[in-house]
């Protein structure tokens, strides 16, 4: 029998109202017995909860440490390990953990609900039934099929660290539009073998992370003559339009050159959340080659960000930053 490890760390699907009336995380043990379908299922269930369960707006950086410690403590002794943890920051939180853990071999895959467990239309009991059948999936070696950080929603399993939050009323709540399902769930669970990711890395765990990094969305009517250039910021992701489009304006050009004299490493990331970043297409954006600039290319905003945090807190130089932000690490990103 395959034993997969439950990790809670919170959200709606464990959460029910407080004396306030409103939506909070109850404790792992009422969330787990509200899942009779767990006890069903041909799999060895070890759960595990993190110290403090939350709200998944209340994420850290030192609760992915945390979380990303307990998976590799969990590792050796499971086949798989299914997160259950808030949507609003599950698409980072996939990034985060994608990034510290390299090499996998087993899956984590990450799932949550719309509604919480113990509501009537919940959608909680499909997503953690489906997200243990993944998990526990095997080729006929015993190795596992999944070896990666997924996210589990709506009957599709979508790489994690390419995956976004796409709607807060929707069942379907999330979205990976510049990368195909990995695998989706009907009748029978059906896998996309060719597009699963497979690490040349042996595994090791890297829980560093920097957060000194500034974040710029761009507007019309945004006033670059009074935007400051933090000196903290290592690292400013530039949201800019379309294919990676920008005003054509002194203004900004001077911002760009205040940044770039901090030392801080610019990357071009768009504010489409479908399509790749395309330096020097248009006239407009002559701007952003004037000072040195990281492409995005099609990553989502959530994987450029904790990428950034990652590399940072690795210590790199400059030059290694520019070199290791441009390849794919964990499938992020396409060659
Ligand atoms: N605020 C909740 C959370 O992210 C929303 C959810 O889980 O759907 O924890």
């Amino acid at each position: 029998m395959r034993k997969i490890a439950l990790i809670y760390t919170g959200g709606t699907i464990g959460m029910r109202q407080n004396e306030k009336g409103k939506l909070a995380p109850m404790d792992f043990e009422s969330a787990v017995e509200k899942i009779p379908a767990l006890g069903l299922l041909p799999i060895e269930i070890q759960t595990v909860s993190l110290k403090k369960v939350i709200d998944s707006s209340e994420m850290m950086p030192q609760v992915w440490k945390e979380l990303a410690e307990v998976v590799d403590k969990l590792m050796p002794e499971v086949d798989g390990i299914v997160i259950l943890h808030g949507t609003d920051t599950m698409a980072y939180t996939a990034c985060a953990l994608s990034f510290m853990l390299q090499g996998l071999r087993k899956p984590i895959i990450i799932t949550g609900s719309q509604l919480p467990i113990g509501v009537l239309r919940t959608d909680a009991v499909e997503n953690i039934v489906s997200a243990f059948e993944f998990a526990a999936l095997a080729d006929k070696n015993g190795d596992s099929v999944i070896q990666e950080v997924a996210i589990y929603f709506e009957y599709e399993l979508l790489r994690g660290n390419r995956a976004y939050k796409r709607s807060s009323n929707e069942f379907n709540a999330f979205s990976s539009p510049n990368f195909p399902p990995l695998a989706s769930s009907g009748v029978r669970l059906s896998v996309n073998k060719e597009l699963l990711w497979r690490s040349k890395e042996s595994y090791c765990l890297d829980t560093r992370l920097s957060n000194n990094i500034g974040v710029v969305t761009l507007y019309p009517g945004l006033d670059f003559s009074e935007l400051p250039a933090l000196t903290n910021w290592k690292v400013l992701l530039l949201r800019t339009f379309g294919a990676g489009n920008a005003p054509k304006s002194d203004d900004f050009l001077n911002f760009l050159k205040r940044v770039e004299k901090n030392g801080t490493i610019i990357v071009n990331t768009s504010q489409c959340v479908s399509g790749s970043v395309i330096p020097g297409l248009y006239d407009s954006s002559s701007a952003l080659e004037e000072v040195k600039m990281l492409n995005a290319r099609d990553m989502t905003f959530e994987s450029a960000l904790v990428k950034s945090m990652v590399l940072l807190g690795r210590g790199h130089s400059p030059l290694d930053f520019y070199e290791k932000f441009s390849l794919s690490l964990s499938g992020e990103v396409s060659e």
